[in-house]
């Protein structure tokens, strides 16, 4: 069993994982830089300690610095959230060297489905479709003649990319040098792997994902799909659950796919896998996988909400040796949920991350309402880490209920001091095509001109 557990991790998934570990009688043991002293999972963790300075470089993602904490504590696993050290299989190795269990999966199996181009040769092994594509390619007659069999656009994405980072959308052969180059260095820059692959670039797609869980016994289950397809240059703004463009036929053939690309690595734990779904023709919808996170996602919470399941506490008890919690007939998804993530950004500055003091707050409430937030009267938003304040879940019979609930707690949610996206959020639940439920990942550019998103 495990009996004290080191979050490496700092903002609001600490403090889901922190409620997770409390509500099962675990020990928690909290890591923070010197910039997150005043954080609030440093109070409400049982024990706290300094691990360096505010680099992440030199804190959340030094190895030894949190090896050190574990074995000094006692601590017996380590949760990595998401981010940092959540997709490192270098981690795991080192977790396993020193009797810390890792809460993920197998060091194997992270490699296996941890950069996108080993993801896409392990599902199409097996048998689910992929968006037809190149294996890693690292010279460009390659990708040029993939581009023209295919057509374009195509999209150049580096295999380790994450975040909405290192992708490249090709439209003309003649971009296509540039292109390549620019991708690998970025790669190289930001993940410290230059190596890109090659992918047909859909035509508006919608981005659906399913979560699935699985232990160590082969038992794995799917939580049903999230639709992620409201994004702002390639990254998620506002999840929901179900997604409005699943059938119930496709919803069982891409949770079967999942739960057979988990069973063919021995997975364990929470993963999600990524599709694009191409609605070109509507009477024959089309879906791909596109790549695997072998984490707890940000928006896991949606699936939460639906499934009555508790994903983290459900990736511990898969970590302490038990089975499931659950059988996939246990599962019954319920209503409608959605998520809104709310940034500290400023819409005027082109989305310019607002870090500062919150001078005021006051989190919303009532029937159906979920935050999971680290922020408080006070506190003051670090300039080094990323710009989520806090996500605010809202559940409903339909999913007109939760797109209303949504937007009435949105107006109770009261953040002072610094900007946030909360009245973009607004904007985009109250947008006709958004409350049709008919749009796809280019919804906010083709529905927000930039004066627009301006005034947010
Ligand atoms: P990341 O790992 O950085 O999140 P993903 O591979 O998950 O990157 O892609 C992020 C988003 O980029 C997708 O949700 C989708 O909107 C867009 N995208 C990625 N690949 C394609 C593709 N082949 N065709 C169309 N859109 C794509």
């Amino acid at each position: 069993m495990i009996e004290k557990v080191l979050i490496a991790n700092r903002g609001e998934i600490a403090l889901r994982i922190i409620r997770a570990c409390k509500e099962l009688g675990i020990a928690t043991v909290a890591i923070y830089s010197q910039a997150d002293a005043d954080s609030l999972h440093v109070s409400l963790a049982d024990e706290a300690y300094c691990i360096g300075p505010h680099q992440s470089s030199k804190s959340y993602l030094s190895i030894p610095a949190i090896i050190s904490v574990a074995l000094t504590s006692g601590a017996d696993a380590i949760h990595p959230g998401y981010g940092f050290m959540a997709e490192r299989a270098d981690f795991v190795d080192i977790c396993d060297e020193h009797h810390i269990k890792f809460i993920g999966p197998s060091a194997a199996a992270m490699r296996a489905m941890g950069d996108k181009a080993s993801a896409r040769k392990t599902m199409i092994e097996s048998g689910v479709p992929v968006t037809p594509g190149t294996g890693l390619v690292d010279n460009i007659d390659e990708i040029r003649e993939f581009a023209k069999k295919v057509g374009y656009p195509v999209i150049i994405k580096a295999t380790a990319g994450g975040g909405g980072k290192g992708m490249r959308i090709v439209n003309r052969e003649e971009e296509l040098e540039d292109a390549f180059n620019l991708c690998r260095q970025e790669a190289q820059n930001a993940f410290a792997n230059p190596e890109v692959y090659c992918e047909k670039y859909l035509i508006n797609p919608r981005h659906i994902e399913v979560q699935i869980l699985a232990d160590s016994f082969g038992n794995v289950v799917h939580l049903g799909e999230r639709d992620c397809s409201i994004q702002r240059r390639h990254q998620k703004l506002l999840e929901e659950a179900p997604s409005p463009a699943i059938t119930e036929d496709i919803r069982q053939k891409m949770g079967q796919a999942a739960i057979n690309a988990a069973k063919a690595i021995n997975y364990e734990g929470a993963g999600t896998l990524e599709f694009l779904l191409d609605e070109t023709d509507p009477d024959n919808k089309k879906w791909y996988f596109m790549e695997m996170n072998t984490r707890v996602q940000v928006e896991h919470c949606v699936s939460e909400m639906i499934s009555g399941v508790d994903i983290v506490k459900e990736q511990i008890r898969v970590a302490s040796g038990q089975r499931l919690s659950v059988t996939q007939d246990d599962i019954v998804l319920r209503g409608h949920a959605i998520e809104c993530r709310i940034n500290a950004e400023d819409p005027s500055r082109d989305f310019m991350p607002f870090a500062g003091k919150i001078e005021g707050y006051i989190a919303p409430g009532g029937f159906g309402v979920r935050i999971d937030s680290h922020a408080y009267t006070g506190y003051t938003i670090p300039p080094y880490y990323d710009s989520m304040v806090g996500k605010l879940i809202c559940w409903g019979v339909n999913r007109e209920d939760a797109r209303k609930r949504a937007l009435r707690a949105l107006d109770e949610y009261i953040i002072t001091g610094i900007k946030t996206t909360i009245p973009f959020h607004k904007a985009i639940l109250n947008n006709d095509v958004f409350i049709s439920g008919q749009f796809n990942t280019s919804f906010i550019e083709k529905h927000f001109s930039k004066e627009e998103l301006k005034n947010q």
